[in-house]
């Protein structure tokens, strides 16, 4: 099971990913998490760098979503509107449907989708459950939901056991 929760890949940041493997690795879509990942909690505002990663992803020819768990449509729909792509709120991750939604407005399948998200029980659970590649970053901010703020420690603790009681080693190399 904890290998459920290691991700393919490590990253500081979203727009710090590496567009250039992501097309090496032959990958076409991408399903991307909102709060902490392309924003901070609750702020619409998408940074520079981020906009401007989203343009060389579309200049690769690959496809992105947004594939959120916020409840707010408004909120979503404005951030995804912001870069140009489509997107699910409500989406229950970790559930497999919520993942499967994302493909479907992609029109990827689980060999070239990819999961970018900030947090294991949800992005990096649900997507290596569908066998998808999957792609850690670390939060924006701490500043978020309580409820989220709970599971950050059971990732921490999560973690500590990997290290300690298993073979797998919780997270891949970091980028940069
Ligand atoms: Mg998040």
């Amino acid at each position: 099971m904890f290998e459920y929760f290691r991700p393919t890949l490590q990253a500081p940041s979203l727009d710090l990913i590496s567009v250039e493997q992501l097309v090496r690795d032959g990958i076409r879509g991408l399903i991307i998490d909102l709060d902490n990942t392309m924003t901070p909690w609750n702020d619409v505002n998408v940074g520079p760098k981020v906009a401007e990663w989203f343009i060389r992803v579309k200049d690769a020819g690959i496809q992105a979503c947004v594939v959120s768990n916020n409840k707010k449509r408004q909120r979503v729909a404005v951030v995804a509107e912001r870069v140009g792509i489509p997107f699910v709120f409500r989406a229950t991750k970790p559930r497999r449907k919520a993942f499967k939604a994302g493909m479907d407005l992609l029109g990827t399948g689980q060999k070239d989708t990819a999961v970018i998200g900030d947090q294991l029980f949800t992005d990096i659970l649900g997507g290596n459950r569908l066998g998808l590649y999957t792609i850690l970053v670390t939060p924006i901010n701490d500043h978020e939901f309580i409820g989220t703020r709970l599971m950050r420690r059971v990732e921490k603790l999560l973690v500590w056991m990997m290290k300690h009681f298993t073979s797998v080693k919780p997270f891949s190399p970091k980028i940069q």
